[in-house]
C-alpha cells in the first residue's frame, strides 16, 4: 500500500504546508530561484532521511526515498513527527478528509466518525493552490457540509485563483437551503461534481442504512435544490444485501426523480469500519446475483441515465456490462488476488481494496 502518512521532522511550533521539490542535481540555482514560498528543495539525501530546505525553514523526510515525493504537497505536524501527504504528484487520487464529524451513521461505513472537528480549511487552501496543472481534488468527511461556511469560502478563493482545478464533494446533501443558492451560484458549477449517496427507493431502508430518521426526506429537497442551481450530481448507491433487491425500483425512481442527474454509480462494498463489523450481513455477491444488478442498469440507461460499476471486479460482471466499470480503487489502496496473477483483464481491472479478506465472497473470480 502507498503510505499517505509518512514520518517527518520539522523546527517549528506549529503545523504548516510544504511542497517537495526532489530536483535532480540538487545544487541546480536556477530552479531554486524558481521556486515558491511554499516550496521546499532536496539538500541532501541518506540512506534514511532526506533533507529539504526552503525559503521558510527546513524538513526532514523519514522513510521514504525522495523520489516517490517529488511535488508532493505535506502537511506537516512538528509536534507529532508526521506529515500527510494531501496531495501526491503523480496521482489522480487526491482527497482532503476535511471533517471526521458526521450526521449520520451508516451501517457500512468505512471512516466511522469522530465528534470532535480541527478546522484545517486554512491548510488545505494553500495545498489546493499548490496541486498539480488541471487536478482534481475529492473532498469528503465526515460530512464537508456540516461547515459549509469554510467549504464555500475555500472552494471561492481556491476556484478564483486555480481555474485549472476541479473538484468532486462527496456530501450527504443535507445540509443545503435556500440562502446558499447565492454560494452556489459563484462557483463554476462545471468544475464541481457532488458525489450524493441514496441508498434506496423506500425511505425506511434508506434511513435504516445510514442510522437516520427523515434522512431520505431531507437527501430529496437537498438533491432538488442543487438541481434547480445546476449541480453536477454523480449519485452513488453501495450495494448491499438490503437493498440489492430494490435495485430496479431505485432505477426508476431515478429516472422520474432526479432525471437531471449526471452519473449514477452503483458501488461494491469496502472492507473496512463498520462494513467488517456488519459483512456477512452486508455484503452482496454480485457474481451470482448480477440479474439485481443488470436489470437496474438497463433502467435507468434506457431512459438516458449514465450507469457506473465503481469498485467491482471486472470478471465478477458480465462481458456486456464490463464496459461500465472503470478502475476506481485508489492506487494508494488497491491490491490483487492471487487468482488475477494471469489474468487478460487486470491491466483494466480495479482488482480489490487492499483489505478486502483473501476469501473474497464471490462464487466466480478469475478464469479470464
Ligand atoms: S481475476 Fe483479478 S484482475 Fe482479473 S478481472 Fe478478476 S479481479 Fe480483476
Amino acid at each position: 500500500m502507498i503510505p499517505l502518512r509518512i514520518k517527518a521532522e520539522a523546527h517549528a511550533a506549529q503545523p504548516f504546508v510544504v511542497r517537495l521539490r526532489s530536483f535532480e542535481g540538487i545544487a541546480d540555482i536556477e530552479t531554486r530561484a524558481n521556486a515558491g514560498a511554499f516550496d521546499v528543495s532536496l539538500e541532501s539525501a541518506g540512506a534514511e532521511a532526506a533533507e529539504y530546505v526552503g525559503e521558510g525553514g527546513s524538513v526532514r523526510i523519514l522513510g521514504i526515498d525522495p523520489s516517490e515525493v517529488d511535488g508532493d504537497v505535506l502537511l506537516v505536524n512538528p509536534q507529532r513527527g508526521t506529515a500527510d501527504r494531501l496531495i501526491r504528484s503523480t496521482s489522480s487520487h487526491n482527497t482532503f478528509l476535511v471533517t471526521e464529524r458526521c450526521d449520520q451513521l451508516c451501517v457500512m461505513c468505512s471512516q466511522p466518525p469522530k465528534k470532535h472537528h480541527v478546522d484545517l480549511f486554512g491548510h488545505f487552501e494553500q495545498a489546493a493552490m499548490l496541486a498539480p496543472e488541471g487536478a482534481t481534488i475529492g473532498i469528503s468527511g465526515g460530512e464537508p457540509t456540516l461547515f459549509k461556511v469554510e467549504l464555500f469560502g475555500f472552494l471561492r478563493t481556491v476556484m478564483r485563483t486555480r481555474e485549472d482545478l476541479r473538484f468532486h464533494i462527496l456530501t450527504n446533501a443535507q445540509h443545503f437551503e435556500e440562502n446558499d443558492r447565492a454560494n452556489l451560484l459563484e462557483l463554476d458549477r462545471k468544475r464541481i461534481v457532488w458525489g450524493i449517496p441514496l441508498y434506496s427507493a423506500d425511505p425506511a431502508i434508506h434511513d435504516e442504512i445510514v442510522g437516520k430518521d427523515g434522512a431520505f426526506g431531507k437527501l430529496r429537497s437537498g438533491l432538488a435544490f442543487l438541481g434547480r442551481a445546476g449541480a453536477q450530481i454523480e449519485l452513488r448507491t453501495v450495494l448491499m444485501q438490503p437493498n440489492a433487491p430494490g435495485l430496479a425500483r431505485l432505477a426508476k425512481y431515478l429516472t422520474t426523480t432526479v432525471p437531471f442527474i449526471q452519473t449514477w454509480a452503483i458501488m461494491q462494498l469496502e472492507n473496512i469500519g463498520y462494513a467488517r463489523q456488519n459483512w456477512n450481513r452486508l455484503f452482496y455477491d454480485s457474481f451470482s446475483g448480477f440479474e439485481a444488478v443488470g436489470q437496474a442498469i438497463d433502467i435507468a440507461r434506457s431512459r438516458g441515465i449514465d450507469v457506473q460499476l465503481f469498485n467491482f471486479p471486472l470478471c465478477t460482471v458480465p462481458g456486456s456490462y464490463r464496459h461500465l466499470a472503470p478502475s476506481t480503487i485508489s492506487d494508494w489502496k488497491r491490491a490483487y488476488m492471487d487468482a488475477c496473477e494471469n489474468c487478460s483483464l487486470r491491466g483494466d481491472c480495479g482488482g480489490f481494496f487492499e483489505w478486502h479478506p483473501q476469501e473474497h465472497g464471490y462464487a466466480g473470480l478469475g478464469g479470464v
